[in-house]
C-alpha cells in the first residue's frame, strides 16, 4: 500500500536519469529497435542500444539501467537480467539524480581498494545479491 502511494513521487524524483535513457529512444526506434513496458520501467532493445551497450561503455553490457529505462541488447538479455536491472530501477527510485555521482563515486572507490570498478561497485554488489 505504501509503496502505491508513493509511486508518483518515485517516478518524478528518478525521473532526471530517466529522461537520459529516453534519449535512447528515438534513435533506437529509427535504427530497427523495439520499445517495451515490463513491470513499470521502459524497455529499450535492439538498433542503436544494441551498438551503444557493445561499443559505447567501459565494458560491454547485456543490459543496463537509466531511471525508469533499462537498455538491452535484445529481448532475451532483458529476459535474463530483468531482476538485476530492476534492483537497479529501485535504487534510482531511492536515490534520484544523485545516483549518477554516488555510482561513479562507488566505481571509484572500489577500482581505489584494488577491486573491480564494476563488481566491486556496491551498487552493483546490492543487484547481484552479494551485499545482504
Ligand atoms: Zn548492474
Amino acid at each position: 500500500m505504501r509503496r502505491a502511494l508513493t509511486l508518483p513521487f518515485r517516478y518524478l524524483w528518478a525521473f532526471p536519469v530517466t529522461l537520459l535513457g529516453l534519449a535512447l529512444v528515438l534513435p533506437t526506434l529509427l535504427t530497427g529497435g523495439r520499445v517495451r513496458i515490463e513491470r513499470g520501467a521502459l524497455e529499450v532493445y535492439g538498433g542503436f542500444t544494441r551498438f551503444f551497450l557493445r561499443r559505447c561503455l567501459a565494458i560491454t553490457a547485456s543490459a543496463m539501467c537509466i531511471g525508469h529505462v533499462v537498455l538491452g541488447q535484445d529481448r532475451e538479455c532483458l529476459d535474463q537480467a530483468r531482476d538485476h536491472e530492476h534492483v537497479h530501477v529501485r535504487q534510482c527510485e531511492r536515490w534520484g539524480a544523485f545516483i549518477v555521482p554516488a555510482y561513479a563515486l562507488s566505481s571509484f572507490f572500489a577500482w581505489r581498494r584494488g577491486g573491480h570498478f564494476y563488481y566491486d561497485n556496491r551498487f552493483e554488489r546490492e543487484a547481484y545479491g552479494l551485499d545482504r
